[in-house]
């Protein structure tokens, strides 16, 4: 019963086999591998991005941080939410990389565009001396499980460019936000207004690659020059293209999202029966939820694996409602769930 992140699962035997096939012979290094012509082709496509930027990188925080640098300058600021996986568990490797600063904007979980108009004002206002404003970036699906609308991604990309600001998506749970909203890439990204995305892939079946995707082409050299002297470059490249091929090739990345997204809902609902209450609507594949300390108890004894959230096991009043982060991947099994389910 191992609900702690759906980072914690293991690779998708089909991405394994990939990587045993790409382990043949002889590829050019550094990205020149012949895979990452077919997978630069296929993530265009399913972006309807024909020109698109394409690069993969091993972490979240790497395409997070060198997207960022990309699209912003060393004096500027970058908006984003108090809860943002940038502010909060990126040991400011994007401040690192771009050397500008974060400024957040009020809020718990989604960020709402009057708040972000009302920061965006705030800042550029003391000339030379303070910082000047820089990107807009939304996390997608949130840190707090969160699925925006197109309708509010589309609000939030509005309010940036009123000044002209670029966005960037953190897509490390993309395909769990897409399979919600059942909408095409193209509309979760540029047709809503970002202009660069993280496309995540580790925590959904991948052993460690996520893409960046440039709308604009002309930022490609820049990217490529920074991911270099980021040290982010892999020479063994053709292992990190065949993760993302295999995740690509019949839709696996769908299907996994898919699963992923049902399985928390079979949680979800079993949790709702049971008189759990929610921190915030589950709407992918992450619940926050609270129920008394006897049951987390209970569970834990049994061996379940999962996190506290601002609480502890610890302490006396059994009855004291506890809250907890249940994250569920695609290879959770029904059994797990409902073995859960009854224990609680
Ligand atoms: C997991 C995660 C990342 C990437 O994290 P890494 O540990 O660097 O791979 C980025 N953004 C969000 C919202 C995440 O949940």
């Amino acid at each position: 019963m191992y609900f702690a992140s759906d980072n914690s699962g293991p690779v998708h035997p089909q991405v394994m086999a990939k990587m045993a096939e790409a382990n043949q012979g002889y590829q050019m290094a550094y990205g020149a591998d012949s895979m990452m012509n077919e997978v630069r082709d296929r993530i265009r496509s399913i972006f309807e991005a024909p020109g698109a930027a394409v690069y993969l990188v091993a972490t979240g925080t790497a395409a997070n941080s060198l997207a960022l640098a990309t699209l912003s300058k060393p004096w500027e600021t970058v908006f984003c939410s108090p809860v943002a996986h940038i502010h909060e568990d990126e040991c400011n490797a994007p401040e690192f990389y771009s050397g500008a600063k974060l400024t957040l904007v009020p809020g718990t979980d989604k960020m709402d565009p009057e708040a972000l108009r009302a920061s965006i004002l705030g800042e550029e206002t003391r000339g030379v001396h303070g910082p000047q404003r820089g990107p807009v970036s939304i996390t997608q699906v949130t840190e707090r499980g969160s699925v925006y609308t197109l309708e509010e991604l589309q609000a939030l990309c509005a309010v940036a460019k009123d000044y002209d600001l670029p966005v960037h998506l953190d897509g490390a749970r993309f395909t769990n936000a897409l399979v919600t909203l059942n909408c095409s890439p193209a509309e979760m990204t540029w047709k809503a207004g970002v202009d660069a995305v993280s496309f995540g892939g580790t925590k959904n079946g991948l052993m460690g690659v996520e893409a960046v995707v440039f709308f604009d082409e002309s930022k490609a050299w820049e990217f490529e020059l920074r991911r270099k002297r980021g040290a982010h470059l892999f020479s063994k490249h053709r292992y990190l293209s065949a993760q993302m091929a295999a995740y690509l090739q019949d839709d696996l990345w769908l299907k996994l999202a898919r699963q992923a997204n049902e399985n928390s809902a079979r949680l979800a609902d079993g949790l709702r029966a049971k008189g759990a209450s929610f921190l915030h609507e589950p709407q992918a594949n992450m619940i926050f939820a609270s129920f008394p300390r006897a049951k987390h108890r209970q569970l834990h004894e049994a061996g379940a694996v999962y996190h506290f959230w601002g609480a502890e096991l610890e302490g006396a009043d059994e009855d004291e409602s506890l809250a907890c982060r249940l994250v569920c991947d695609w290879s959770i099994g029904s059994d797990q769930i409902d073995q859960f389910l009854a224990l609680l």
